[in-house]
């Protein structure tokens, strides 16, 4: 048996939510209820609690998650990344875009369905408060077709307001996750004119969320986000994925109220699907899944508890739409390890092996030390002396005392131009020094020498430089 359209495709010829003449067809997703959205509402509630609160946790007065893009500033777990971090921040995306494909071969769209903040926001916050406010599907359509009465308008302004605030509730966490918490605060509550660009920042932000979340809406999924646009390369046969069991459900008819279900499963000719639109009306992106797989599916899951209640009323097995690889309804086969999996698994256990060596290998301090341009050797009473200009990154938080020693070279000494150096956290420190060395002790007019930063008498660091002396 053939999956029903699959021969003419023509369902993906338009988009579900948009007329033959272009104009967007409003989508009133009716309410679900049921298991999988249950667990999905949970699921939402520690996302929520994450995403507001992981920016106002600090540890040690930093904070715990911060991408500042603006100073090229990341801090994952407390920990600070700069720009010289370059090599570890790319190896990181690298990483998440490889788990990313292989757990969407695999899985499918799990992670738009169950965790992309669009998705968590748009039906578990934004649609909540809608259903809570303007009640179910059929009347919320009936309220936007009926005329300006007081009731509509109390209606219609308390959601807004109530959308404009979350709005500016996630603009501002959005913020937070970008400069910080302090940076944000200061905003706040600082006189506004001291911080025009971030106020301009908030309003933006604000404008855009209650634009997504009050009028734009799936055409999110739909039309904007790339990883979206990337299943149709990504998934394939053996993905799993919300899947309609055609070849349970097909023929469908509608089951007259005379039929015992009981004896209409016997009846070969007639599928399990009894035509009741159901899985439809509750698609947030309006969509038939009895169709096939389709790019618009978020994976949310909300037509799989609505025909596994359909089913139970009707005396079913349940899972007529379900977790499934179409391969698996095909052929009635199992998830398989593949070569494909596998291949996957492998550039990807690679990458986060190497991922985990470099981050416990990182230095906690940075040293770019250069002699100083334009100028060769001099001599002094002691010896001969190079000026060199040294730039330290602290990319910990806390201060640190530091001394500077030559290594392998005890007749060599440091004399420092200015004050001792005291690294500052999260700070460059930038030093100029002498190296002077008795003529007697050089040995050729070019050196190599290394030079070792010491903080509390251990080497936290060590960089390569040459001395130049008088030729022979
Ligand atoms: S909810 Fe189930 S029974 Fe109803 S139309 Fe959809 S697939 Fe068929
Ligand atoms: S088809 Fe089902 S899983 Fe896919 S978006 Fe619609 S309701 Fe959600």
């Amino acid at each position: 048996m053939k999956q029903p359209s699959i021969d003419t495709n023509e369902f993906r010829d338009h988009l579900s939510n948009v007329t033959d003449n272009g104009k967007r067809i409003w989508i009133y997703p009716r309410v679900v209820k049921g298991k999988l959205y249950q667990y999905r509402t949970y699921f939402s509630w520690l996302l929520l609690g994450l995403l507001f609160g992981l920016p106002w946790i600090e540890v040690e007065g930093h904070p715990l998650f911060m991408f500042n893009v603006i100073e090229r500033q990341f801090v994952f777990f407390g920990v600070t990344f700069f720009p010289q971090d370059f090599h570890l921040v790319a190896i990181g995306l690298l990483t998440v875009i490889v788990f990313v494909i292989l757990f969407t071969v695999i899985f499918g769209r799990v992670w738009c369905g169950w965790a992309c903040p669009q998705t968590i926001f748009m039906e578990m916050l934004f649609r909540k408060i809608e259903i809570w406010i303007e009640g179910d599907y059929k009347a919320q359509r009936k309220l936007d077709e009926s005329p300006l009465t007081t009731e509509k308008l109390l209606k219609k302004t308390a959601k807004h307001s109530i959308f404009f605030v979350l709005s500016f509730l996630i603009a501002n966490t959005f913020l937070a996750y970008i400069i910080g918490k302090k940076a944000l605060l200061a905003i706040v509550t600082d006189n506004p004119l001291e911080h025009l660009t971030g106020l301009f920042a908030i309003t933006i932000f604000t404008a855009v969320f209650y634009f997504v979340f009050a009028r734009f809406r799936e055409l999110v999924c739909i039309v904007v986000c790339p990883y979206g646009r990337l299943q149709g390369v990504l998934l394939d046969k053996k993905s799993i994925i919300v899947a309609y069991d055609y070849l349970r459900g097909e023929p469908r008819g509608k089951m007259k109220k005379q039929d015992n279900p009981l004896d209409t499963l016997k009846q070969t000719a007639k599928g399990h699907c009894v035509d009741c639109n159901i899985c439809v009306q509750v698609c947030p992106t309006g969509i038939d899944i009895r169709n096939g797989t389709q790019l618009e599916c978020i994976g949310c899951t909300a037509c799989i508890d609505a025909c596994d209640e359909v089913m139970e009323k009707t005396h079913q097995p349940k899972g007529l739409i379900r977790y499934a690889s179409l391969e698996g309804i095909e052929q009635g086969k199992k998830l398989q390890f593949n070569l494909r999996i596998g291949a996957y698994s492998a550039v990807l256990l690679a990458l986060v092996s190497g991922l985990t060596y470099l981050l416990l290998n990182r230095s906690d301090i940075e040293t770019t030390l250069l002699r100083t341009p334009g100028l060769t050797y001099q001599e002094e009473k002691t010896g001969v002396s190079n000026l060199y200009n040294i730039e330290i990154l602290n990319k910990t938080t806390q201060q640190m005392p530091i001394t500077l020693a030559v290594e392998d070279y005890p007749a060599a000494q440091i004399r420092l131009v200015g004050k001792p150096l005291q690294l500052k956290g999260s700070e460059i420190t930038k030093g100029s020094f002498f190296i002077i060395i008795p003529k007697k002790d050089l040995k050729d007019s070019r050196l190599k020498l290394y030079v070792n930063i010491v903080s509390n008498g251990k080497v936290i660091d060590h960089v390569k430089t040459s001395f130049l002396g008088p030729m022979e």
